[in-house]
């Protein structure tokens, strides 16, 4: 819950900043994930009068209700990661959200404690964690990963221990933190306000089914299930009725301010005089490749990645005029990537010494000699460094040529290639 009014006027500026340079008039997308399901159940306890009481089929009723609210209205576009009891994953859920461009993610849990006596709502934003005491949220959400073997695999370079985290962390201060807040901050205030429930407060917190979204998100944590009282209200038709109308009424304040500062597109400027350089916003910079669609890079499109002394750098957007260079680079560190920098490019220089390639594969096995890219390329080389094998195709003298190599790769299918830049 957020009720000093000062934090509220900044949050409302982020947002006039965040949402100024976006048209209105789309439907306004939400998704609405109904936490765990399937064999997952979440939160399970069994009351004498009550039953089973398992978080699962709570989370999914009150979603369904909400959508069903939202659906009323030609305003909104709603997609739902579950309709029925069936584990979507993590990644899929996540997935999903980003195809979909949506505006607003919305996870809804319960929460559950040893202590009975615990009791009240909370809803959580993807932060870095400030609170000890929230780590068992994190871990009971975070916990149901391991179910799934595509999650580990994708969420393995996010192990906390790894020094990429040190990466995933700084993109955590995120653009979608401010408008996660205020949304969060409306909810609380209704459950308090309106249904007369005991806020706990918004909260930032490391959750993987929110850090992978480019969109602003939250997660409810909408009571007890270890609380009988609470556990009884959110069995109930009022209860859930309820719930769901406090958060429907956060969408509707939330979406009016987002209408409200959006502005049409700014008219276009006198022209302005071309730089020498080609600009690029070098985002990071690591020995890890990630394909350019992958959520590392926070949605950005317009990613080259050049691979250089066994780094791969990722750069975002290029230009030759410095006022689009400023505002990539604000894109960026609004993004979350706070170290951006613009690197200037001589347009068309050719090496002097060294050369440009394409690197196709990378792979811990050797290609067969039958596989599509080395039976559509002539001339790929091989290299092993470490146990695993490099593929690389092509030699050019310039950056423009080897942009011009690589795409016509793509049109052959031949896709998520790096250019590598070769010292000699
Ligand atoms: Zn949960």
């Amino acid at each position: 819950m957020i009720k000093n009014k000062y934090v509220k006027k900044f949050f409302l500026l982020a947002l006039m900043l965040l949402f100024g340079y976006t048209s209105a008039q789309k439907k306004f997308t939400l998704v609405l994930d109904a936490g765990h399901g399937g064999s997952d159940h979440g939160a399970i306890r069994s009351y004498a009068d009550l039953g089973t009481i398992a978080e699962k089929d709570i989370t999914l009723s009150i979603i369904l209700k909400l959508g069903r609210m939202l659906e009323k209205t030609k305003d909104y576009k709603v997609i739902y990661t579950r309709k029925v009891d069936e584990f979507p994953s993590l990644t899929e859920r996540t997935t999903l959200a980003n195809r979909s461009k949506a505006d607003l993610f919305i996870s809804v849990h319960c929460n559950a404690n040893t202590k009975t006596t615990a009791y009240g709502t909370e809803t959580f934003v993807q932060g870095p964690d400030q609170n000890k005491t929230n780590l068992e949220v994190a871990k009971a959400e975070n916990d149901v990963i391991f179910l799934d073997a595509t999650d580990r695999e994708n969420f393995a370079s996010y192990d906390p221990r790894s020094p990429e985290s040190l990466i995933a962390l700084k993109i955590q201060q995120s653009r979608y933190l401010e408008s996660s807040l205020l949304f969060g901050s409306f909810v609380e205030d209704n459950f308090s306000n309106k249904d007369h429930r005991f806020s706990r407060g918004v909260k930032q917190q490391n959750l993987h089914v929110l850090r992978m979204n480019a969109m602003p998100s939250v997660l409810i944590e909408t009571g007890f299930i270890s609380n009988y009282d609470e556990s009884k209200y959110l069995n109930s038709e009022k209860g859930q009725e309820e719930v769901a109308t406090s958060i429907y009424n956060a969408i509707l304040k939330y979406k009016k301010l987002v209408d409200r500062n959006a502005r049409p597109a700014e008219p276009e400027k006198p022209a302005e005089a071309p730089l020498k350089n080609d600009f690029r916003v070098l985002l990071m910079a690591l020995p890890s490749k990630y394909a350019p669609t992958d959520p590392v890079l926070k949605g950005l499109n317009n990613i080259t990645i050049i691979k250089e002394n066994g780094q791969y750098k990722y750069y975002y957007g290029v230009t030759n005029y410095a006022t689009i260079r400023d505002a990539n680079l604000k894109t960026a560190k609004d993004a979350g990537f706070r170290n951006a920098m613009a690197v200037g490019f001589m347009p068309n220089q050719k090496l002097g010494s060294g050369y440009y390639t394409i690197e196709v594969v990378v792979s811990r096995d050797k290609l067969s000699s039958n596989s599509y890219v080395l039976q559509t390329l002539k001339d790929v080389e091989r290299n092993k460094e470490n146990g695993v094998y490099y593929y690389t195709y092509g030699n050019v003298k310039s950056l423009e040529e080897a942009i011009i190599l690589q795409k016509e790769l793509e049109a052959k299918g031949i896709k998520n290639t790096v250019i590598q830049k070769v010292a000699r």
